[in-house]
């Protein structure tokens, strides 16, 4: 192990120079782990400076570890983060991504391994939380075939050395094949491909979770109060926000879509004959029932509050609200019905949980349907304790997280240590 190294990294700097400090020092991969599991050493070699960027990131939350490794075969950054392994191994999807800063990229895989966490206890699976990013220094957009797969194969050899403490699913820009790429270099990966015994593509689930919270909060708010009388806007209409389109109409509501990509509103207003669509940037300027946050997160920010035009925030994408607490109180006193999003959006990651026990779709079925009686407790409680939906939702979420798996107990703990006996 090589002697503390300063490097001067901060915030601002760029994927591609932090990858190229890393190649002047030498230094290929590296941890930085709770220290309540390590006194401060970290796995590989030490990196001082790195490590305070990541305790001092918004959204570190008390993370168990973060894995990072510099590949210089594909010029990929891999990081893992593992929040917490209390109920099982960290499990989260593995995005496929550029970012302009690390600053941005640490503050998302922070914020999103954490949300795994309360996702996965909510929604009672005994898988832990934590996430993952695969980072182009060059950007992902323009990356082929063949040096895709490279990265994919890499980086599974990576998630092995981590010895199952955390496990791979799909995320923004990975596919079933991807992880069956993964797959070819460990056993730590799900949403496998069907034809490899896998979930696939878990987004019409996702969708059918989110309709159902819909649905639920228009029955406890206004339960006279048909569905087909509302308005949905859908921000993003791909894979998850085009099927919520689909099942929102078919309920007989009103649809309002808003994509900057136009083939996917072509789509949907070809399919859907009344259907209108909405510029990106005008969705704070019509009015709707509920807004369906499903392209991005950060859309609801203390301006944005304000701006909202509708009764209900009910979508599918991950961390809506740049603040959760004040923006969920912000909204509440506008009385804005905000449902959170990893309390109704949990079906993507239900779909795999359970994969290597076999796929029944009766399982999916009725996780959906979970989802809707979930919310009418949720929103019954709020009301009862003069809450917001978001405080019950993430106090029960705490509360699930700790309990351990039934079975295997704190394991994560136990695994982070020993990969540190190791170096
Ligand atoms: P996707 O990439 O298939 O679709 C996103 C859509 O949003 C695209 O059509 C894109 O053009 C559009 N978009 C981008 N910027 C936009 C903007 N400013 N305004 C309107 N539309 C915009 O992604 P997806 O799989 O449908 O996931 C959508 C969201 O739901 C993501 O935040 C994702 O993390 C979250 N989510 C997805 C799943 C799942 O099962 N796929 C599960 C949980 C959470």
């Amino acid at each position: 192990m090589s002697d503390t190294l300063q490097i001067s990294i901060g915030p601002k700097i760029t994927p591609n120079d932090f990858f190229l400090r890393l190649k002047e020092l030498g230094v290929s991969r590296g941890a930085v782990i709770h220290p309540s599991i390590s006194a401060g050493q970290p796995l590989g070699e030490h990196l001082t400076a790195f490590d305070e960027l990541i305790r001092g990131s918004a959204g570190y939350s008390d993370h168990e570890a973060v894995f990072f490794m510099a590949d210089a075969e594909t010029n990929c950054l891999y990081f893992v983060f593992v929040h917490n392994t209390s109920r099982g191994m960290a499990q989260g999807g593995t995005r496929f991504l550029g970012y302009p800063t690390m600053g941005d990229m640490l503050f998302d895989g922070l914020r999103l391994s954490r949300a795994m966490t309360e996702k996965n206890s909510v929604a009672q699976i005994w898988w832990g939380g934590g996430k993952a990013i695969i980072c182009p220094i060059d950007g992902h957009k323009n990356v082929d075939s063949d040096r895709r797969k490279r990265i994919f194969e890499n980086y599974g050899k990576f998630v092995a050395s981590l010895n199952g403490v955390y496990v791979a699913a799909e995320d923004m820009n990975t596919t079933p094949e991807d992880m069956q790429t993964i797959l070819s270099q460990n056993r730590f990966v799900t949403c496998l491909p069907k034809s490899a015994g896998g979930s696939s593509n878990p987004s019409p689930w996702t969708a059918g979770g989110v309709f159902q919270a819909m649905l639920a909060s228009v029955k406890f708010a206004e339960p006279d109060v048909p569905f087909k009388d509302k308005t949905v806007l859908v921000q993003g209409v791909g894979n998850v926000g085009s099927t919520i389109a689909r099942l929102a109409y078919a309920a007989g509501a009103t649809v309002l879509v808003a994509d900057p990509y136009q083939p996917a509103v072509d789509q949907i207003l070809k399919e859907l004959p009344g259907t209108k669509a909405v510029a990106t940037d005008a969705i704070f300027d019509v009015d709707c029932d509920i807004f369906a946050p499903s392209a991005r997160g950060g859309v609801i920010g203390p301006d944005e509050v304000g701006k909202l035009r509708c009764k209900y925030v009910i979508g599918a994408a991950n961390n809506q609200l740049v603040d959760d607490v004040a923006q969920s109180e912000a909204l509440a006193a506008r009385g804005i019905w905000y449902l959170p999003d990893f309390f109704i959006n949990r079906m993507g990651i239900v779909n795999c949980a359970n994969e290597q026990y076999g796929y029944l779709e009766d399982d999916l079925e009725a996780a959906v349907k979970k989802i809707y009686d979930d919310v009418l407790w949720l929103l019954e409680e709020a009301r009862k304790e003069g809450k917001t939906p978001y405080e019950v939702a993430i106090m029960q979420a705490r509360k699930l997280t700790t309990e351990s798996h039934p079975i295997m107990g704190h394991r994560g703990l136990r695994i982070i240590k020993d990969l540190l006996d190791r170096y």
